[in-house]
């Protein structure tokens, strides 16, 4: 019972019997038996919705009222604000929450003063390298989803944070929490931990395969679904839970597929299903709900998902806005939305639990095995684990979908009665141990080859391996390639970061991506600094000498290609001074670019950007490589460095793939309206703000860079970077900065008159509201964050704008 927990803060043990924890679930008493609420370190395996924030709680505000300090370990943003405000209820019993999310570069100072802190991986790891003094003080750390130290993109950092945290704080009390894995024994080795495993549930879960006109369930027992005329089997699965009615209850479905497009498809094709099945009251919030989310914005998406939702069937996938994410979530928690359809986004965290999931695909595209694979194990577990609503539900049913018979076979043999797989660290791939080996070594942990070794032999991959050797190995070509770069100093067997390199490090990057970046800002220094030095060699040379001195601008005769020069030397070669044997060697850039001198454009910062590893590039689609190639050629001399020849297959596809979500970034930056961007580069809204907050981060690294490297071109990157934060044309940079006021609003008041802060402070108040629309509360907080003395709006009439802009 919770009142049997003496090491909780007075109160808490009677606040939870209060939300209806009368007694601690068997694992959670497991846990506090392995004296997790006593500062001991435990490893809790156990499956999905049974209780496992709790064992956390436990450790946390135990550890708090010992006078220690606790930091929490989310795998996903949006899960971290989730967790805090679930953990803020712990404020009126003296616990102090923290979430530290946003800018990479700070050490989080204000979070001294906090008892519980909440952050990712990454953070965690960004604010040790950025040596925030609280980490030292940390008494307890848990580390939620830690299965997922097998992803080869977030795992290593996850893996090497846990080991400098323990490095830091030798007696620290460590709680990881699992899906059920095949290996949670060798995670509990690796952090000296109990551990506690358990397959026991809340809610009994039945799995089973729909296969014919009936779900064939592991227990041997039989549900009869036939698959109705023109229907298919998620469809009559989704009406069967429906018309199953419990309590006078039909049961919501949750259906996991294998991309956004099917989440879509599938949502509109079960809204026929659920909207058969709605009563009047329903029908009339669903509409209201509709409204809400046609409010969030006016992209395509918004409106497909209005529609859905009237019909009370929803998709819910990673290109969502986030406001339509949490609608959706909530909605079907209330029972209001009765069917999701979802990528296997949802099952990672969200708490949105159904009577009964149906895993629609379990193949999905993977792009490095060639084809379609099938999902994991693990991850299937993952997804039937949401089925069943403790104390709505008899039990939760979990069921996959046959063709045949052999298909039902094998969903039986890989799904049902597989062990999950064991989780393995991916610390050894190059592009991880570059970051961390310059981290490690930027923020003190080793100072020396031996040391880094040492230190790399606390992780789970040294755990793992019998083969020493392979580190070792990979970690000099990653110490070679970092001094190459110049991030690391090596002499003798000492090892020190560069200036450039701890600021490197500092700034969240690969190395890698910094590299590209310095490259790219130097080579375009290096060209405008030849540019300024020589023209008489250039004129000499005899090309375009007219065109320098008069400053013809690109589009003229600037930067053209070999191939249009090829095309163009016929007709008009003698006239100005382009030879033809010229126009063999005027491929490329330096050649190409032959006149004017070059700027530093937004296009080509924003390409420069996108071609780093730290940015996930749009796919080129087809049709896409004649259209960017075409692109390429016309722009071609704003892109910084050296481009690759269409004949380098690989690099040359990169290129363009880069120049694709670069031209977003361009979209984005001249104010164009997002599902115009969308339906453009077949995205949804959510993407297009992941690309925009990466880009604003990517750039505001490359601002520090090249500050650092007394770069020429600092000031243009910075401008890049404010058309990116704030989606506007450059003229509109002053005034969108101003809080609350947005882009579209921006452009309203400058097409009013109100260029500028300043402006706006002097401005008539009627052609404010005017251009605001009417939103007397908008104008107001505008005004205010403009620091205007006076922004009360009463008395104002916003008719009288027009009139009073017109004069
Ligand atoms: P997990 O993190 O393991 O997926 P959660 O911690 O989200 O699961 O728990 C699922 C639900 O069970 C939550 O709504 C939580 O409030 C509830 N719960 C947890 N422990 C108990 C308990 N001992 N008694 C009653 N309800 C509990």
């Amino acid at each position: 019972k919770p009142s049997d927990l003496s090491t909780l803060p007075p109160g808490v043990p009677e606040a939870l019997e209060d939300e209806g924890v009368e007694e601690l679930y068997p694992p959670q008493a497991e846990a506090v038996e392995a004296g997790v609420a006593d500062g001991e370190s435990v490893v809790a395996s156990v499956p999905t919705a049974s209780g496992k924030t709790l064992i956390a709680e436990l450790a946390m505000l135990s550890a708090v009222q010992r006078g220690g300090k606790a930091l929490y370990i989310v795998p996903l943003r949006a899960l971290a604000s989730e967790k805090k405000a679930e953990f803020e209820r712990w404020e009126e019993f003296g616990v102090d929450v923290g979430v530290s999310t946003g800018n990479y570069e700070s050490d989080g100072e204000w979070l001294a003063s906090r008892d519980v802190i909440v952050a990712t991986s990454e953070k965690v790891d960004s604010l040790v390298r950025n040596g925030a003094a609280w980490v030292d003080d940390l008494t307890c750390v848990v580390s939620d989803e830690v299965h997922l130290v097998d992803d080869s993109h977030r795992g290593p950092t996850l893996e090497v944070t846990l080991a400098k945290l323990r490095r830091v704080n030798p007696g620290l009390q460590v709680v990881a929490l699992s899906a059920t894995v095949g290996n949670a024994d060798e995670v509990a080795d690796w952090l000296d931990a109990d551990l506690v495993q358990s397959d026991w549930r809340p809610i009994d879960l039945k799995t089973g395969v729909h296969y014919g006109n009936a779900v064939n369930f592991d227990d041997g027992s039989q549900r009869e679904v036939p698959v109705g005329t023109g229907e298919k089997q998620t469809e009559s699965l989704v009406a069967d839970a429906l018309d199953e009615r419990i309590d006078g209850q039909g049961g919501s479905s949750l259906v996991f597929v294998n991309s956004r497009r099917n989440a879509e498809g599938a949502a509109k094709r079960m809204a026929e299903v659920t909207s058969r099945r709605l009563d009047a009251g329903e029908k009339n919030d669903l509409r209201e709900l509709a409204a809400e989310i046609r409010d969030v914005s006016d992209a395509d998406t918004s409106e497909d998902l209005a529609r859905c939702v009237e019909k009370g069937a929803a998709f819910h996938h990673a290109g969502l806005a986030s406001e339509h994410r949490s609608l959706v979530e909530d909605a079907f928690r209330d029972r209001l939305v009765k069917c999701i359809c979802a990528t296997p986004t949802l099952a990672a965290g969200v708490n949105t639990p159904a009577r009964r999931v149906i895993v629609r695909d379990w193949k999905r595209y993977d792009g490095e095995f060639g084809g379609m694979k099938p999902l994991d194990t693990l991850e299937v577990h993952q997804m039937m684990g949401r089925a069943g609503r403790p104390g709505l539900d008899p039990y939760g049913e979990a069921i996959l979908l046959a063709k045949d018979r052999d298909t039902m076979d094998e969903l039986f043999e890989r799904y049902l009665w597989a062990e999950p797989e064991a989780v393995r660290s991916k610390l050894a791939a190059e592009p991880a141990l570059r970051t961390h080996v310059l981290a490690t070594v930027a923020s003190g942990f080793a100072t020396s080859r031996e040391g880094l070794l040492d230190f790399l032999d606390r992780t789970l991959y040294a755990s793992q391996t019998d083969d020493d050797a392979r580190l070792a190995e990979v970690t000099d070509r990653v110490l070679e390639y970092l001094e190459v770069n110049g991030f690391l100093d090596r002499e003798g067997g000492s090892l020190t970061a560069t200036g450039i390199g701890h600021t490197v490090s500092r700034l969240y990057l690969d190395p890698m991506s910094a590299a590209e970046i310095i490259d790219g800002l130097e080579a375009a220094e290096a060209d405008a600094e030849s540019l300024r030095q020589s023209p008489a060699d250039r004129q000499s040379g005899g090309r375009d000498a007219e065109g320098v001195d008069a400053g013809v601008t690109a589009g003229e005769t600037g930067f053209v290609t070999g191939n249009e020069l090829a095309a163009s030397s016929g007709a008009d070669g003698g006239g100005d001074g382009r030879g033809g044997e010229d126009a063999g060697d005027g491929s490329g850039r330096a050649g190409g670019a032959g006149g004017t001198e070059r700027t530093v454009t937004p296009l080509g910062l924003y390409h420069l950007v996108s071609r780093t590893p730290d940015m996930y590039q749009l796919y080129l689609k087809s049709g896409d490589r004649e259209t960017y190639e075409e692109e390429f050629y016309e722009r071609e001399g704003e892109f910084l460095g050296h481009a690759p020849s269409e004949f380098e297959d690989v690099a040359f596809e990169e290129w363009l793939s880069a120049l694709k979500t670069a031209r977003l970034l361009e979209d984005w930056a001249s104010e164009l309206d997002e599902d115009r961007i969308a339906e453009r580069y077949g995205v949804g809204p959510g993407d297009i703000h992941g690309k925009v907050d990466t880009a604003e981060w990517l750039l505001g690294a490359a601002e520090r860079l090249s500050a650092e490297l007394d770069l020429d071109s600092t000031i243009a990157v910075r401008e890049a970077r404010k058309r990116v934060e704030y989606g506007v044309g450059e003229e509109l940079l002053d005034l969108a900065g101003v809080r609350g006021l947005g882009r579209k609003r921006a452009r309203r008041l400058h097409e009013a008159g109100i260029e500028t802060r300043a402006d706006l402070r002097e401005a008539d108040k009627p052609v404010v509201l005017g251009a605001l629309r009417g939103r007397r509360r908008t104008a107001e907080r505008v005004l205010e964050n403009v620091g205007r003395k006076d922004p009360s709006m009463d008395g104002v009439r916003k008719d009288a704008g027009a009139s009073a802009a017109a004069t």
